[in-house]
């Protein structure tokens, strides 16, 4: 008689962390055609902090990177945090051996001072040498990985519901809502209806790692799902079969007896629309933005997935709505518009970049409008005393005579000063305005350089 299990073996997922440029991209590349273990990228330690926030745990062991030529790093010791708080177990790459110059010991003793109590050294973490680049070491790694997997005794059921964790999820153009996800109980067969807390649908096809079509997948296999109807949120479990129905209907009971939220109209706020190329990007962006400190309540009128279209531009112009995209830009459409009636979008690939050009943006409407604005392009001799001579193009409105003035160097107001003259042409006129070059005797409390912008507020 055929025996029916209910508990079988599973590969380890694994998680590669560790400060950025110490080799988790090359080692992950070297390593991943493995098929014995799973390995994830996640997207950043943000989105794996959300995962756990979540109460979704995806990997079953992770990898901290090092690189031995530059050794902890803020990011060796933030990804550290990550795996303690999620009770990870944990290997060591001491990566990049390959490198002149290279002094493991120092490296261990930097791991040692940050709490990573190697073996060998008093402590119970295994750890290996090794360059990703040359490959030497890398199968060592591999085998301290299995053993540790061992360790956890890793199992799933064949015959439950099946049950994962979505990694990812954004919109194809062809193929509609794909989330990419782990496996981890259960068999996931195309057909199934599939539910998170947020999104429920039925698996129209499923993909395996390398990108082939298969009918179902074992875990701790990584699946790429078609059938969601909306998208499902990053880090949020994901169930199939009965489990299913009953998640979808327990939520739009929920939903039904939500009171309805009443608009606020009192409140002046910063409206802002956020725009990503997937899921993930647009959760960190949302979270970022939500937390720039403004004098007014930022709110987020609208957020989705894709370029900037015409929705998210005649949104922006009803509203008068700031557009933040991160890693996507204006489609053709947009572009038109935009050309027409401008309004305020800030595109960047680069997270940073974005939180300091809107953190700008909200500084600039918090001031009032200057009634004119003055490049400076050239600065004539030594300020004497607090006095000095400069030239300039009048970048927008007036400048007259004896007006005081602000001195701004990129977005931040330095010092203020006074003009004491102002030449034309090397004739003394009352104003001049915009895009004439002008010669000034000004006095400020600060030096003034090239590059600098003098605004006039008439307050
Ligand atoms: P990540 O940011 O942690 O994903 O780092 P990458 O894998 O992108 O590696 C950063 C740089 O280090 C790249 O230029 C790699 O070629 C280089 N690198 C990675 N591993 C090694 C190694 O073992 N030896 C040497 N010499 N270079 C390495």
């Amino acid at each position: 008689m055929l025996e029916i299990k209910n508990s079988l073996p599973r590969p380890p997922i694994v998680v590669v962390m560790g400060h950025v440029d110490h080799g988790k991209t090359t080692l992950l590349d070297y390593i991943r055609q493995t098929k014995k273990i799973t390995f994830i990228d996640t997207p950043g330690h943000e989105a794996f902090s959300k995962m756990r926030g979540r109460g979704a745990q995806v990997a079953d062991l992770a990898i901290l990177v090092v690189a031995a030529d530059e050794g902890v790093k803020p990011q060796t010791k933030e990804a550290l945090i990550h795996i303690q708080g999620a009770e990870l177990p944990f290997v060591v790459a001491i990566n990049k051996i390959d490198k002149p110059d290279v002094n493991l010991e120092k490296i261990k003793n930097e791991l040692m001072t940050a709490g990573v109590l190697l073996e060998g050294y008093g402590g119970n973490i295994s750890w290996q040498a090794l360059s990703a680049k040359t490959g030497q070491g890398v199968s060592e790694l591999l085998d301290l990985i299995l053993l540790a997997a061992e360790m956890e005794n890793l199992e799933y059921n064949p015959q439950a519901p099946a049950q994962g964790v979505i990694i990812e999820a954004q919109l194809d153009n062809r193929r509609g809502i794909i989330a990419s996800a782990i496996v981890k109980n259960g068999i996931l067969r195309t057909g199934d209806n599939i539910a998170t807390p947020s999104a429920s649908g039925k698996i129209k096809s499923l993909e395996n790692f390398l990108g082939k079509r298969v009918d179902y997948l074992e875990p701790s296999a990584p699946a790429l799902i078609s059938g969601f109807n909306v998208l499902p949120q990053i880090g949020e479990e994901f169930f199939t079969g009965e489990t299913a129905i009953g998640l979808v209907e327990t939520f739009s009971a929920v939903a039904g007896k939500l009171p309805a939220v009443q608009a606020k109209t009192d409140v002046e706020k910063t409206k802002v629309i956020l725009k990503a190329d997937n899921a993930g990007a647009l959760e960190v962006l949302s979270d970022v933005i939500k937390n720039i400190p403004s004098s007014k309540p930022i709110e987020i009128l609208e957020q989705g997935i894709g370029r900037i279209n015409e929705n998210d531009f005649k949104l922006a112009v009803n509203t008068q709505a700031l557009i933040v995209g991160f890693r996507v830009n204006l489609d053709k459409t947009a572009e038109n518009l935009n050309k027409i009636s401008p309004v305020k979008i800030i595109v960047s690939d680069i997270i940073y970049e974005l939180v300091e050009k809107t953190e700008e943006y909200l500084v600039s409407l918090e001031k009032p409008f200057p009634s004119g604005e003055l490049e400076i392009l050239a600065v004539f001799g030594a300020p004497e005393k607090n006095k000095q001579v400069i030239g300039g193009r009048i970048m927008s409105g007036l400048i007259k005579n004896q007006q005081k003035f602000e001195v701004w160097r990129g977005s931040q107001s330095f010092t203020q000063g006074r003009i004491l003259n102002l030449q034309e042409q090397k004739k003394n006129v009352p104003e001049a305005a915009v895009d004439k070059e002008v010669g000034l005797l000004i006095e400020a409390d600060d030096i003034i350089k090239v590059g600098d912008i003098l605004k006039i507020f008439n307050f």
